[in-house]
């Protein structure tokens, strides 16, 4: 039996993963600081034989006893507004946190998965975004924190690759969405949804002609699998190419949902990208993958999560009005 360490196991993406190396038949080591994940996330595994979990903070010294084959690291706030409110952590998991994961993976002899994303690119230049573009990044715009940690966690990973030959895997992941979400982690699809669940009106960041292209978790989850079996070092995209308006996005979703709310308008975040778009031929390419759930099947899955979550956490409102706070 193969044993995975799974980092930000009690997030979104981490717990999925951690259900799908289950699925596969592997030891999963779950870890996570709860700092942005939920306990509710993992309870389904808490008695499962094949999976352990550790509560730490992985910019501290990380000690595993036995054997890993691979590691996924995935711990990171990853919603603009958590990036914001703990910035420090955010730049410290991203550089600190992964050079311990790196040294981890080199003292296993395991094979290390990062998770990077879209932000790499920051508000591109070129469209749809390849991997082969450098980006257009603000360093110390409100977005950097997140951004440049994430940078610099791309780099160090080609560094361990290149002078101590570690096999390394690096996804860029494109906004994904899904059941575990936190209903008030600010992202976009959280955000509508628990508007139109609690008879909100739903809140456009600027004009709303600033395009994302959302993935389903498990064409997510499909895509970092098959990376993690490629030999590619190098940088991939995944996510899903169509690319619709933040407006019309509003619109779908006050039709999905029923609600009879409208849509308002408040500021743009600063350095919010304008438009975002994978191009996935090298994942087509290499993997053979690409994503099979279109926006009208995942979106209804993920209202359905929503809308049988409890009164207390509809509105336990961490981030309810903070167009503002992201501008300070
Ligand atoms: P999430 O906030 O749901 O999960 C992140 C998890 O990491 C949380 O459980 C959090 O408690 C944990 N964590 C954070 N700092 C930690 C630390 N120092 N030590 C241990 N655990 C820590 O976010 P997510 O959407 O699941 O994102 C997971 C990863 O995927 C992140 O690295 C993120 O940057 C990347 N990503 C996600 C998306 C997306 O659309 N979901 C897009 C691009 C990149
Ligand atoms: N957005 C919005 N209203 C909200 C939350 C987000 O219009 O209540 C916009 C945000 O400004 C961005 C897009 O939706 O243009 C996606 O934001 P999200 O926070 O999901 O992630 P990002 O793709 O910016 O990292």
């Amino acid at each position: 039996m193969k044993n995975v360490l799974i980092t930000g196991a009690a997030g979104f993406l981490g717990s999925h993963l951690c259900d799908r190396f289950i699925k596969e038949g592997y030891k999963v080591i779950g870890m996570d600081n709860f700092i942005t994940g939920d306990k509710k996330n993992l309870q389904h595994l808490a008695h499962h034989p094949h999976f352990e979990f550790i509560e730490h903070d992985v910019t501290q010294y990380i000690k595993i006893d036995g054997d890993l084959d691979y590691i996924l690291h995935f711990a990171s706030p990853a919603s603009p507004i958590d990036y914001l409110k703990i910035p420090i952590q955010t730049l410290k998991v991203g550089s600190l946190g992964t050079h311990n994961l790196l040294g981890l993976a080199k003292a296993k002899q395991a094979r290390i998965l990062i998770a990077s994303t879209s932000e790499v690119y920051g508000d591109p230049l070129v469209h749809p975004q390849t991997e082969d573009y450098y980006g257009n990044v603000n360093t110390i715009g409100p977005r950097g924190v997140y951004d440049e940690a994430k940078r610099f966690q791309e780099s160090i990973t080609m560094a361990y690759h290149r002078f101590h030959g570690l096999e390394t895997r690096i996804v860029r992941i494109f906004n994904t969405y899904g059941p575990r979400m936190r209903l008030n982690d600010g992202r976009v699809i959280p955000a509508f949804m628990g508007q139109a669940l609690r008879g909100e009106d739903l809140t456009i960041f600027g004009d709303g002609s600033q395009t994302r292209s959302f993935c389903y978790v498990n064409d997510q989850v499909e895509g970092i699998y098959r990376l993690l079996l490629s030999d590619y070092a190098e940088p991939v995209n995944i996510g899903n190419p169509h690319e619709i308006s933040i407006k019309d996005f509003a619109e779908e979703i006050i039709k999905l949902t029923g609600t009879s709310q409208k849509v308002i308008y408040k500021d743009l975040p600063v350095n919010d990208p304008m438009q975002r778009q994978p191009d996935i031929t090298l994942a087509k390419k290499l993997l053979g993958w690409e994503p099979k759930v279109g926006r009208a099947e995942g979106m209804k899955i993920t209202f359905d999560y929503f809308k049988n979550l409890t009164t207390e956490e509809l509105y336990k409102s961490e981030h309810k009005d903070f167009s503002g706070y992201i501008n300070k």
